[in-house]
């Protein structure tokens, strides 16, 4: 069988200036070389520019972190994927817990994005993930199971061409880093459902979220079903960044 393949992207969320970013950039760039994995920055939507000339060249793809369902036209504030693709974005997160919490998106919302991103040629970084109470409440399955069938559904054939990540909401930006274990088996139960719409889509890599870092990457990486990281606050420290780039 052909290995998946493995992905490690930052999620800076809103954090950043000009002259934040071009110090980042260079310690990331400085150490990157030619890794094994595929490498991501999805960055906040003014610095796309910016960082799409410093990564020319190098091994470093272009993300961002959400992006409209809607083509173009009388949608203030949002930002298209074809506006995007103009920036040589190869990758966008859509449905990131943030998003659904703060900004109501809805799974319906979420797959709709995944499909818009898709038509404009860019990989959706597709996020699942179930909060404390869901966990505790034994629906760990079941909450992430509705995320992506709506996203599958919609995506009928083009699925396989969407990547998912795994992103309990309670190990997201808190430290609480879920166990190899407990991500596996949600992994694992994953990549039966992508099995399910058949073999391209369930050979996709899934990737893991929440408070993913240096020290437990290497560990979490090594489970048969995860397949790279969606990486938070550690993808603002160049050095942190690279050794979970380099664990992958
Ligand atoms: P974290 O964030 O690594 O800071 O937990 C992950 C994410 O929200 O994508």
């Amino acid at each position: 069988m052909q290995q998946r393949k493995k992905i490690v992207a930052g999620n800076w969320k809103m954090n950043g200036s000009l002259a934040a970013n071009a110090a980042l950039l260079d310690g990331v760039l400085e150490g990157l070389g030619q890794p094994a994995c595929a490498v991501v920055a999805c960055v906040p939507a003014p610095y796309l520019a910016q960082v799409q000339a410093r990564i020319a060249g190098t091994a470093l793809a272009l993300g961002a972190q959400d992006m409209s369902a809607f083509a173009s036209g009388a949608y203030t504030g949002e930002v298209s994927a074809a506006m995007l693709g103009d920036f040589g974005v190869a990758y966008a997160i859509v449905g990131h817990s943030e998003r659904r919490q703060y900004h109501g998106e809805t799974d319906a919302k979420v797959a709709d994005k995944a499909l818009a991103a898709l038509a404009a040629g860019i990989t959706p970084l597709v996020c699942v993930g179930e909060t404390l109470a869901e966990r505790e409440a034994g629906q760990t399955e079941a909450v992430v199971g509705r995320q992506l069938a709506a996203v599958l559904e919609k995506l009928g054939d083009q699925a396989s061409g969407m990547v998912v990540a795994y992103e309990p909401v309670w190990a997201i930006g808190t430290g609480k880093t879920a166990t190899p274990e407990q991500a596996q088996a949600v992994h694992a139960a994953l990549r039966a459902q992508l099995q399910s719409a058949g073999d391209a889509v369930a050979a996709q890599p899934i990737l893991y979220g929440g408070s993913m870092n240096a020290a437990n990457a290497a560990q979490l990486l090594a489970q048969p079903d995860i397949d790279g990281g969606l990486i938070g606050g550690a993808s603002l420290k160049a050095a942190d960044f690279l050794a979970i780039v380099s664990a992958a």
